[in-house]
Protein backbone atom coordinates (compact mmCIF):
# COMPACT_ATOMS: atom_id res chain seq x y z
CA UNK A 1 0.00 0.00 0.00
CA UNK A 2 1.67 3.58 -0.37
CA UNK A 3 1.52 5.66 2.15
CA UNK A 4 0.12 9.12 2.20
CA UNK A 5 2.61 11.48 3.01
CA UNK A 6 0.62 12.79 6.08
CA UNK A 7 3.32 14.76 7.20
CA UNK A 8 2.22 17.78 5.02
CA UNK A 9 -1.41 17.44 4.98
CA UNK A 10 -2.03 18.62 8.85
CA UNK A 11 -0.69 20.21 11.92
CA UNK A 12 0.96 16.96 13.82
CA UNK A 13 -1.20 17.73 17.15
CA UNK A 14 -4.35 18.45 17.93
CA UNK A 15 -5.81 21.68 20.03
CA UNK A 16 -6.22 20.86 24.08
CA UNK A 17 -6.64 24.75 24.84
CA UNK A 18 -8.08 27.79 22.51
CA UNK A 19 -7.27 31.01 22.86
CA UNK A 20 -10.26 33.54 20.63
CA UNK A 21 -8.90 35.62 17.88
CA UNK A 22 -10.10 38.73 17.46
CA UNK A 23 -12.76 39.12 14.91
CA UNK A 24 -13.22 42.80 14.02
CA UNK A 25 -14.70 45.34 11.35
CA UNK A 26 -13.08 47.46 9.19
CA UNK A 27 -14.54 50.65 11.43
CA UNK A 28 -12.83 49.13 13.97
CA UNK A 29 -9.51 48.56 12.32
CA UNK A 30 -9.19 52.01 11.05
CA UNK A 31 -10.08 53.10 14.18
CA UNK A 32 -7.50 51.02 16.16
CA UNK A 33 -5.13 51.85 13.78
CA UNK A 34 -5.33 55.93 13.79
CA UNK A 35 -5.18 55.49 17.20
CA UNK A 36 -2.19 53.24 17.04
CA UNK A 37 -0.50 56.30 14.94
CA UNK A 38 -0.06 54.08 11.82
CA UNK A 39 2.48 51.82 13.81
CA UNK A 40 1.15 48.33 14.38
CA UNK A 41 3.85 48.04 17.60
CA UNK A 42 1.10 50.48 19.22
CA UNK A 43 -1.90 48.08 18.67
CA UNK A 44 -3.02 46.33 21.49
CA UNK A 45 -2.88 42.33 20.58
CA UNK A 46 -6.69 41.73 21.32
CA UNK A 47 -6.98 44.24 18.18
CA UNK A 48 -5.08 41.73 15.97
CA UNK A 49 -6.69 38.36 14.11
CA UNK A 50 -3.48 36.88 12.92
CA UNK A 51 -0.59 38.10 14.37
CA UNK A 52 2.66 37.81 12.53
CA UNK A 53 4.46 40.49 14.15
CA UNK A 54 6.96 38.10 15.41
CA UNK A 55 7.84 34.49 16.32
CA UNK A 56 10.02 35.12 19.27
CA UNK A 57 8.65 33.50 22.52
CA UNK A 58 4.62 33.46 21.05
CA UNK A 59 4.68 29.56 20.52
CA UNK A 60 2.56 27.40 22.15
CA UNK A 61 3.83 24.79 24.22
CA UNK A 62 2.78 21.28 24.63
CA UNK A 63 1.01 19.39 27.28
CA UNK A 64 4.50 17.63 27.98
CA UNK A 65 6.30 21.34 28.73
CA UNK A 66 2.86 22.42 30.66
CA UNK A 67 3.32 19.06 32.60
CA UNK A 68 6.68 19.92 33.45
CA UNK A 69 6.03 23.58 34.63
CA UNK A 70 4.36 22.13 37.35
CA UNK A 71 7.70 19.89 37.84
CA UNK A 72 9.55 22.94 38.45
CA UNK A 73 12.57 22.94 41.24
CA UNK A 74 12.66 26.45 42.80
CA UNK A 75 16.21 25.73 44.81
CA UNK A 76 18.26 28.78 44.24
CA UNK A 77 21.82 26.29 44.16
CA UNK A 78 21.36 23.25 42.36
CA UNK A 79 17.56 22.61 41.39
CA UNK A 80 16.84 19.70 39.67
CA UNK A 81 15.91 21.63 37.29
CA UNK A 82 18.92 23.25 36.48
CA UNK A 83 20.40 19.81 36.23
CA UNK A 84 17.68 18.90 33.13
CA UNK A 85 18.39 21.58 30.96
CA UNK A 86 22.33 20.95 31.21
CA UNK A 87 21.53 17.56 29.98
CA UNK A 88 19.34 18.47 27.45
CA UNK A 89 21.77 21.75 26.21
CA UNK A 90 25.16 19.06 26.86
CA UNK A 91 23.25 16.27 24.77
CA UNK A 92 21.91 18.28 21.55
CA UNK A 93 25.34 20.65 21.59
CA UNK A 94 27.95 19.33 23.58
CA UNK A 95 28.42 21.96 25.04
CA UNK A 96 29.66 20.80 28.86
CA UNK A 97 28.88 24.13 30.30
CA UNK A 98 26.25 25.76 30.46
CA UNK A 99 24.95 29.31 31.50
CA UNK A 100 20.84 29.74 31.84
CA UNK A 101 19.83 33.58 30.65
CA UNK A 102 16.64 34.51 30.77
CA UNK A 103 16.75 35.36 26.80
CA UNK A 104 18.93 35.44 23.80
CA UNK A 105 20.58 39.09 24.07
CA UNK A 106 20.97 38.66 28.04
CA UNK A 107 23.88 36.02 26.19
CA UNK A 108 25.10 38.14 23.50
CA UNK A 109 25.68 40.93 26.42
CA UNK A 110 27.95 38.63 28.35
CA UNK A 111 29.94 36.94 25.80
CA UNK A 112 30.62 40.55 24.24
CA UNK A 113 31.38 42.23 27.35
CA UNK A 114 34.17 39.68 27.96
CA UNK A 115 35.32 40.25 24.09
CA UNK A 116 35.59 43.43 24.33
CA UNK A 117 37.59 43.73 27.25
CA UNK A 118 40.29 41.97 26.11
CA UNK A 119 41.24 44.96 23.51
CA UNK A 120 40.27 47.74 21.94
CA UNK A 121 39.49 47.62 18.18
CA UNK A 122 38.54 44.14 17.22
CA UNK A 123 36.00 43.27 14.69
CA UNK A 124 33.43 40.22 14.35
CA UNK A 125 32.47 38.35 11.44
CA UNK A 126 29.23 36.58 10.73
CA UNK A 127 27.21 35.07 7.73
CA UNK A 128 24.72 38.22 9.66
CA UNK A 129 24.47 39.57 12.97
CA UNK A 130 20.47 39.53 14.02
CA UNK A 131 19.88 42.80 15.25
CA UNK A 132 20.76 42.42 19.17
CA UNK A 133 23.39 40.74 18.25
CA UNK A 134 25.08 43.45 16.19
CA UNK A 135 23.61 46.23 18.97
CA UNK A 136 25.98 44.58 21.73
CA UNK A 137 29.13 44.37 19.60
CA UNK A 138 28.98 47.99 18.38
CA UNK A 139 27.66 49.11 22.13
CA UNK A 140 30.92 47.14 23.12
CA UNK A 141 33.21 49.32 20.95
CA UNK A 142 33.32 46.61 18.29
CA UNK A 143 32.79 46.00 14.36
CA UNK A 144 30.02 43.54 13.34
CA UNK A 145 30.63 42.50 9.81
CA UNK A 146 28.36 40.80 7.86
CA UNK A 147 29.37 38.64 5.24
CA UNK A 148 26.85 36.79 3.35
CA UNK A 149 26.89 34.76 0.46
CA UNK A 150 25.75 36.77 -2.45
CA UNK A 151 22.84 34.34 -3.72
CA UNK A 152 21.04 35.87 -0.70
CA UNK A 153 20.94 39.28 -2.04
CA UNK A 154 18.86 38.13 -5.08
CA UNK A 155 15.15 37.65 -3.54
CA UNK A 156 13.95 36.69 -6.45
CA UNK A 157 16.25 33.49 -7.53
CA UNK A 158 15.64 30.52 -5.52
CA UNK A 159 18.84 28.65 -4.00
CA UNK A 160 18.86 26.00 -1.20
CA UNK A 161 21.33 27.92 1.16
CA UNK A 162 21.05 31.38 0.99
CA UNK A 163 22.02 31.57 4.80
CA UNK A 164 25.73 30.61 4.24
CA UNK A 165 28.82 32.68 5.16
CA UNK A 166 30.88 33.87 1.82
CA UNK A 167 34.18 31.29 2.58
CA UNK A 168 36.24 33.60 0.21
CA UNK A 169 35.76 36.46 2.03
CA UNK A 170 36.09 34.95 5.68
CA UNK A 171 39.42 34.35 4.45
CA UNK A 172 40.11 37.66 2.51
CA UNK A 173 38.88 39.84 5.77
CA UNK A 174 41.18 37.03 8.24
CA UNK A 175 44.33 38.07 5.70
CA UNK A 176 43.74 41.39 5.59
CA UNK A 177 42.90 42.18 9.55
CA UNK A 178 45.12 39.57 11.20
CA UNK A 179 43.21 36.69 13.34
CA UNK A 180 44.45 38.72 16.18
CA UNK A 181 41.93 41.54 16.11
CA UNK A 182 38.98 38.65 14.69
CA UNK A 183 38.20 36.94 18.45
CA UNK A 184 35.21 35.38 17.34
CA UNK A 185 33.03 33.97 14.26
CA UNK A 186 29.52 33.90 14.81
CA UNK A 187 27.24 31.34 12.18
CA UNK A 188 23.94 32.20 12.52
CA UNK A 189 21.36 29.77 12.05
CA UNK A 190 19.07 30.16 10.75
CA UNK A 191 20.29 33.16 8.95
CA UNK A 192 17.41 35.54 10.34
CA UNK A 193 18.80 38.85 9.08
CA UNK A 194 18.68 37.28 5.75
CA UNK A 195 15.38 36.05 5.84
CA UNK A 196 15.80 33.01 7.94
CA UNK A 197 17.80 31.39 5.23
CA UNK A 198 19.52 28.02 6.11
CA UNK A 199 23.44 27.19 6.25
CA UNK A 200 24.67 23.92 4.78
CA UNK A 201 26.24 21.48 6.95
CA UNK A 202 29.35 22.11 4.25
CA UNK A 203 29.38 25.40 4.92
CA UNK A 204 29.35 25.64 8.83
CA UNK A 205 32.21 22.79 8.18
CA UNK A 206 34.59 25.10 5.13
CA UNK A 207 34.02 28.14 8.00
CA UNK A 208 35.08 25.89 11.08
CA UNK A 209 38.28 24.83 9.13
CA UNK A 210 39.07 28.58 8.29
CA UNK A 211 38.65 29.43 11.88
CA UNK A 212 40.29 26.45 13.09
CA UNK A 213 43.29 27.19 10.62
CA UNK A 214 43.65 31.06 12.32
CA UNK A 215 42.74 29.81 15.17
CA UNK A 216 39.43 32.32 15.91
CA UNK A 217 36.65 30.34 17.64
CA UNK A 218 33.70 29.96 16.39
CA UNK A 219 30.44 30.44 18.06
CA UNK A 220 26.77 29.53 17.01
CA UNK A 221 24.12 31.88 17.43
CA UNK A 222 21.06 28.93 17.47
CA UNK A 223 17.91 30.26 17.94
CA UNK A 224 16.91 28.42 15.04
CA UNK A 225 19.18 25.45 14.87
CA UNK A 226 16.12 22.98 14.79
CA UNK A 227 14.77 24.31 11.55
CA UNK A 228 18.38 25.09 10.57
CA UNK A 229 18.69 21.31 10.79
CA UNK A 230 15.79 19.79 9.18
CA UNK A 231 16.43 22.30 6.37
CA UNK A 232 19.81 20.33 6.02
CA UNK A 233 18.54 16.79 6.39
CA UNK A 234 15.73 17.87 3.15
CA UNK A 235 18.13 20.04 0.72
CA UNK A 236 21.85 18.41 1.42
CA UNK A 237 21.47 14.74 0.20
CA UNK A 238 23.87 12.74 2.45
CA UNK A 239 21.60 14.03 5.48
CA UNK A 240 18.36 13.11 3.68
CA UNK A 241 18.25 9.82 5.97
CA UNK A 242 19.57 11.04 9.20
CA UNK A 243 17.84 12.78 12.03
CA UNK A 244 17.79 16.70 13.39
CA UNK A 245 19.32 15.45 16.41
CA UNK A 246 22.24 14.18 15.16
CA UNK A 247 22.18 16.59 11.93
CA UNK A 248 22.02 19.30 14.70
CA UNK A 249 24.76 16.95 17.51
CA UNK A 250 27.06 17.78 14.10
CA UNK A 251 26.65 21.28 13.16
CA UNK A 252 27.67 22.17 16.90
CA UNK A 253 30.28 19.76 16.88
CA UNK A 254 32.42 22.43 14.96
CA UNK A 255 31.66 25.40 16.90
CA UNK A 256 33.64 25.98 20.59
CA UNK A 257 30.33 27.30 21.85
CA UNK A 258 27.20 28.72 20.86
CA UNK A 259 23.67 30.89 22.76
CA UNK A 260 20.61 30.42 21.91
CA UNK A 261 17.31 32.99 22.01
CA UNK A 262 15.01 29.54 23.16
CA UNK A 263 11.98 31.94 22.36
CA UNK A 264 12.39 30.38 18.95
CA UNK A 265 13.07 26.47 18.37
CA UNK A 266 13.16 25.74 22.06
CA UNK A 267 8.98 26.15 21.85
CA UNK A 268 9.22 27.99 25.12
CA UNK A 269 8.10 31.51 26.12
CA UNK A 270 11.26 33.03 27.61
CA UNK A 271 14.80 31.84 27.62
CA UNK A 272 17.84 30.90 27.00
CA UNK A 273 21.39 29.78 27.57
CA UNK A 274 25.20 30.43 26.62
CA UNK A 275 27.55 27.18 26.69
CA UNK A 276 30.94 26.71 25.99
CA UNK A 277 33.00 23.37 25.13
CA UNK A 278 35.86 24.31 27.11
CA UNK A 279 36.20 25.94 30.81
CA UNK A 280 38.69 28.69 29.89
CA UNK A 281 39.02 31.94 30.34
CA UNK A 282 35.79 33.18 28.55
CA UNK A 283 34.17 30.32 30.48
CA UNK A 284 35.14 31.59 33.99
CA UNK A 285 34.68 35.30 33.04
CA UNK A 286 30.68 34.91 31.54
CA UNK A 287 29.86 32.95 34.94
CA UNK A 288 31.09 36.03 36.54
CA UNK A 289 28.75 38.20 34.55
CA UNK A 290 25.84 35.86 34.81
CA UNK A 291 26.04 36.13 38.67
CA UNK A 292 26.66 39.89 38.41
CA UNK A 293 23.76 40.64 35.62
CA UNK A 294 21.13 37.53 35.45
CA UNK A 295 21.37 35.54 38.49
CA UNK A 296 23.21 32.10 40.34
CA UNK A 297 24.82 30.27 37.93
CA UNK A 298 21.78 27.24 38.63
CA UNK A 299 19.31 29.51 37.35
CA UNK A 300 20.75 32.54 35.39
CA UNK A 301 17.42 34.59 34.61
CA UNK A 302 14.83 31.79 34.18
CA UNK A 303 12.47 29.90 37.48
CA UNK A 304 12.93 26.44 37.87
CA UNK A 305 9.63 25.76 35.97
CA UNK A 306 11.23 27.61 33.22
CA UNK A 307 13.98 25.63 32.91
CA UNK A 308 11.70 22.78 32.81
CA UNK A 309 9.94 23.56 30.37
CA UNK A 310 12.99 24.82 28.13
CA UNK A 311 14.52 20.95 28.51
CA UNK A 312 11.48 19.36 27.38
CA UNK A 313 10.79 21.96 24.66
CA UNK A 314 14.61 21.93 22.83
CA UNK A 315 14.00 18.08 22.58
CA UNK A 316 10.18 18.40 21.34
CA UNK A 317 11.78 21.29 18.84
CA UNK A 318 14.05 18.65 17.14
CA UNK A 319 10.85 16.15 16.46
CA UNK A 320 10.81 15.18 13.15
CA UNK A 321 7.13 15.65 12.26
CA UNK A 322 6.76 18.35 13.93
CA UNK A 323 9.56 20.10 11.99
CA UNK A 324 8.02 18.44 8.40
CA UNK A 325 5.00 20.46 9.52
CA UNK A 326 6.63 23.73 10.32
CA UNK A 327 8.58 24.03 7.32
CA UNK A 328 5.71 23.30 5.38
CA UNK A 329 3.91 25.73 7.02
CA UNK A 330 5.93 28.37 6.04
CA UNK A 331 6.56 27.42 2.40
CA UNK A 332 3.05 26.67 2.03
CA UNK A 333 2.22 30.14 2.94
CA UNK A 334 5.26 31.39 0.68
CA UNK A 335 3.96 29.91 -2.09
CA UNK A 336 0.23 30.71 -1.63
CA UNK A 337 1.25 34.69 -1.71
CA UNK A 338 3.46 33.89 -4.96
CA UNK A 339 0.30 32.47 -6.41
CA UNK A 340 -1.33 35.28 -5.05
CA UNK A 341 1.10 37.82 -7.34
CA UNK A 342 2.91 38.90 -3.78
CA UNK A 343 6.88 38.37 -4.59
CA UNK A 344 8.80 37.45 -1.77
CA UNK A 345 11.90 35.91 -0.76
CA UNK A 346 12.11 33.00 -2.13
CA UNK A 347 12.59 30.22 -1.16
CA UNK A 348 10.72 31.26 2.07
CA UNK A 349 12.83 30.76 5.24
CA UNK A 350 11.83 28.68 8.11
CA UNK A 351 10.11 31.16 10.34
CA UNK A 352 9.04 34.11 8.66
CA UNK A 353 7.92 35.14 4.74
CA UNK A 354 9.18 38.14 3.97
CA UNK A 355 7.49 40.47 1.14
CA UNK A 356 9.68 41.94 -1.32
CA UNK A 357 7.75 45.44 -1.45
CA UNK A 358 10.04 47.25 -3.92
CA UNK A 359 9.47 44.57 -6.27
CA UNK A 360 5.22 44.30 -5.01
CA UNK A 361 4.55 48.19 -5.48
CA UNK A 362 7.52 49.30 -8.05
CA UNK A 363 5.28 53.07 -8.17
CA UNK A 364 5.30 53.74 -4.96
CA UNK A 365 6.58 56.97 -4.18
CA UNK A 366 10.30 56.15 -1.82
CA UNK A 367 9.29 58.82 0.56
CA UNK A 368 6.10 57.39 1.79
CA UNK A 369 7.48 53.96 3.40
CA UNK A 370 6.52 51.63 1.16
CA UNK A 371 6.68 48.90 3.57
CA UNK A 372 5.32 50.41 6.69
CA UNK A 373 1.82 51.52 3.99
CA UNK A 374 1.44 47.82 3.55
CA UNK A 375 1.82 46.95 6.93
CA UNK A 376 -0.74 49.52 7.78
CA UNK A 377 -2.92 48.30 4.83
CA UNK A 378 -2.62 44.64 5.91
CA UNK A 379 -3.99 45.80 9.51
CA UNK A 380 -6.77 47.73 8.04
CA UNK A 381 -7.70 44.93 5.15
CA UNK A 382 -7.60 41.87 7.24
CA UNK A 383 -6.47 42.30 11.06
CA UNK A 384 -3.11 41.05 10.01
CA UNK A 385 -0.14 41.97 11.70
CA UNK A 386 3.56 42.22 10.37
CA UNK A 387 6.51 43.67 10.66
CA UNK A 388 8.42 46.70 8.58
CA UNK A 389 11.95 45.96 7.65
CA UNK A 390 12.56 49.31 5.56
CA UNK A 391 13.37 52.84 5.90
CA UNK A 392 11.78 53.38 9.14
CA UNK A 393 13.30 50.12 10.94
CA UNK A 394 16.40 51.47 9.48
CA UNK A 395 16.18 54.46 10.86
CA UNK A 396 18.48 57.02 8.45
CA UNK A 397 17.99 60.72 8.60
CA UNK A 398 20.24 63.45 6.89
CA UNK A 399 21.38 66.25 8.50
CA UNK A 400 17.92 68.01 8.14
CA UNK A 401 15.96 65.37 9.38
CA UNK A 402 14.28 64.17 6.49
CA UNK A 403 13.98 60.35 5.84
CA UNK A 404 16.40 58.73 3.70
CA UNK A 405 15.23 55.54 1.58
CA UNK A 406 16.43 52.33 2.33
CA UNK A 407 18.09 49.53 -0.37
CA UNK A 408 15.37 47.00 0.54
CA UNK A 409 11.83 47.41 1.55
CA UNK A 410 10.64 44.24 3.05
CA UNK A 411 7.46 43.30 5.10
CA UNK A 412 8.22 40.47 7.30
CA UNK A 413 5.48 37.52 8.16
CA UNK A 414 7.08 35.77 11.52
CA UNK A 415 4.59 32.46 11.69
CA UNK A 416 4.45 31.84 15.58
CA UNK A 417 4.75 27.95 16.32
CA UNK A 418 1.77 25.38 16.85
CA UNK A 419 -0.29 28.68 16.82
CA UNK A 420 -2.72 28.65 13.44
CA UNK A 421 -3.63 26.25 11.44
CA UNK A 422 -3.37 25.63 7.80
CA UNK A 423 -6.89 27.46 7.32
CA UNK A 424 -5.76 30.44 9.02
CA UNK A 425 -3.02 30.57 6.54
CA UNK A 426 -5.33 30.24 4.06
CA UNK A 427 -7.73 33.77 5.25
CA UNK A 428 -4.17 35.21 4.89
CA UNK A 429 -3.48 34.14 1.34
CA UNK A 430 -6.61 35.39 0.39
CA UNK A 431 -6.28 39.04 2.24
CA UNK A 432 -2.99 39.62 0.53
CA UNK A 433 -4.27 38.37 -2.78
CA UNK A 434 -7.37 41.11 -2.49
CA UNK A 435 -4.40 43.15 -1.65
CA UNK A 436 -2.43 42.32 -4.89
CA UNK A 437 -5.80 43.15 -7.34
CA UNK A 438 -6.42 46.36 -5.28
CA UNK A 439 -2.70 48.15 -4.65
CA UNK A 440 -4.24 51.47 -5.52
CA UNK A 441 -6.29 51.61 -2.02
CA UNK A 442 -2.86 51.76 -0.31
CA UNK A 443 -1.87 54.79 1.19
CA UNK A 444 1.69 56.16 1.94
CA UNK A 445 2.17 57.50 5.55
CA UNK A 446 4.85 59.68 7.05
CA UNK A 447 6.34 60.17 10.25
CA UNK A 448 5.33 63.05 12.38
CA UNK A 449 7.37 62.02 15.66
CA UNK A 450 10.55 59.34 16.09
CA UNK A 451 13.18 59.21 18.48
CA UNK A 452 16.56 59.12 17.28
CA UNK A 453 17.24 55.52 17.75
CA UNK A 454 15.41 52.25 17.18
CA UNK A 455 12.82 54.67 15.85
CA UNK A 456 10.49 52.02 14.49
CA UNK A 457 9.26 50.84 17.54
CA UNK A 458 7.79 53.90 18.70
CA UNK A 459 7.23 56.06 16.00
CA UNK A 460 3.70 57.85 15.13
CA UNK A 461 3.13 58.34 11.97
CA UNK A 462 0.34 59.48 9.51
CA UNK A 463 -1.89 58.78 6.01
CA UNK A 464 -1.04 60.83 3.53
C1 LIG B 1 15.85 36.42 18.71
C2 LIG B 1 17.27 36.31 18.37
C3 LIG B 1 18.26 36.80 19.21
C4 LIG B 1 17.95 37.58 20.47
O1 LIG B 1 17.27 36.86 21.38
P1 LIG B 1 16.16 37.46 22.38
O2 LIG B 1 15.65 36.25 23.06
O3 LIG B 1 15.16 38.19 21.56
O4 LIG B 1 16.88 38.37 23.32
C5 LIG B 1 19.57 36.60 18.83
N1 LIG B 1 19.90 35.98 17.69
C6 LIG B 1 18.96 35.51 16.86
C7 LIG B 1 19.38 34.82 15.60
C8 LIG B 1 17.62 35.67 17.15
O5 LIG B 1 16.70 35.22 16.29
Amino acid sequence: MKEINWKTKFEPFKIKMTEPVAVTTAARRLRVLKKACFNPFNIPAENVTIDFLTDSGTGAMSHTQWGALMTGDESYAGARSFYKLQNAVQSITGCKYVLPVHQGRAAERILTGLIAAQKPGQTIVSNAHFDTTRANVEANRMEALDIPVKESYDFAKPAPFKGNIDIAKLKKIIKEKGAADIPLVIMTVTNNTMGGQPVSMANIREAAAVCRAAGIPMFLDCARFAENACFIKQREKEYAKISPLEIAREMFSYAQGCWMSSKKDALVNMGGFLAFKRDGAWAQKAREALILGEGFLNYGGMSGRDMEALAAGLMEGLDENYLAYRLESTRYLGEGLLAAGVPIINPPGGHAVYIDVKKFLPDFKQARFPAQSLVCHMYKTGGIRAVEIGMLMFGRRDAKGNWMPADIELVRLAIPRRVYTKSHLDYVIEVMAHIAKNKKEIKGVKVVWAPQSLAHFSAKLAEV
